[in-house]
């Protein structure tokens, strides 16, 4: 397995009024191309700021963060925004209200030089499971699930080797969230792409994942093959955290 990105004994602090928060400590984390990791663990547990942190955006109190063995700071920026894109919880958040379909999913092409812009929307429109027509649409004619769609057609776009995908169910339906999990899955498979799916119960997760990262009051508690880690959980928290899961 060849590792692309890693957290090395990553700290990550927040100051508020004086004090001083460790949102995150002690991690060591490793993403191999290709694979999906789920990250799980209760709100508040420090699974945004370990994603933050992985994406380069959360100075680090300790540690340091890796893509293919280099440390953030010595990897060129726009090749590491090609290769690992975030997808948000709301989708709204990653798409301009004022930009029709076509032109969010294009807007990372433009600056990567790809030649057929117009073919590769229609191709990434098709890829998650979206009718051409809808290249035209603004983001509020969408539903939840089309709107998160959207936003994934865009993350892939630039063909990242690397998704953060934090929460990227949790503001859906339940019907949608299992569509747009198998899709998810599915780009995951053909793609070979490395997906990180923060969530944060275990039940949408354990039907996709390889292996599980167990993260707890900022740490990571456990992580291991996702069959084995859910069958016989080594930490109580874990093992609560299964018997939480319907
Ligand atoms: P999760 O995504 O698991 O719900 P977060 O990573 O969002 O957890 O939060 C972990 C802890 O860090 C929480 O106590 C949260 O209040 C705190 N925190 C997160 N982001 C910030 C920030 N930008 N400033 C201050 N505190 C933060
Ligand atoms: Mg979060």
């Amino acid at each position: 397995m060849t590792e692309i990105l890693a957290a090395h004994d990553v700290a990550v602090e927040f100051t508020h009024d004086g004090q001083t928060l460790q949102a995150v400590r002690g991690i060591d984390l490793t993403l191999d191309e290709g694979e999906t990791l789920a990250l799980v663990g209760e709100s508040g547990s420090g699974k945004s700021t370990l994603a933050l942190a992985l994406l380069g955006v959360h100075q680090l109190a300790r540690g340091k963060v890796t893509f293919r063995g280099d440390e953030l700071a010595s990897v060129e920026p726009h090749i590491f925004r090609k290769h690992v894109q975030p997808v948000l919880q709301d989708p709204y958040a990653s798409l301009d209200p004022r930009w029709r379909v076509a032109r969010s999913i294009a807007e990372p092409l433009h600056a990567l030089k790809f030649g057929n812009i117009e073919a590769r929307v229609a191709s990434l429109l098709d890829a998650v499971g979206l009718a051409a027509e809808f290249a035209s649409y603004l983001p509020n004619a969408l539903s939840g699930g089309q709107r998160q769609r959207v936003a994934l057609a865009r993350a892939l776009a630039p063909e990242p080797s690397v998704l953060i995908a934090d929460e990227p169910l949790s503001a859906l339906d339940m019907s949608v969230q299992a569509q747009i999990l198998t899709l998810l899955a599915d780009l995951q498979r053909t793609s070979r792409i490395a997906l990180l799916l923060i969530a944060h119960d275990l039940t949408l997760v354990q039907r996709v994942a390889q292996r599980v990262a167990v993260l707890y009051l900022g740490r990571v508690v456990e992580q291991g093959p996702a069959a084995r880690t859910l069958a016989a959980p080594l930490h109580p928290y874990t093992a609560a955290l299964i018997a939480a899961t319907p």
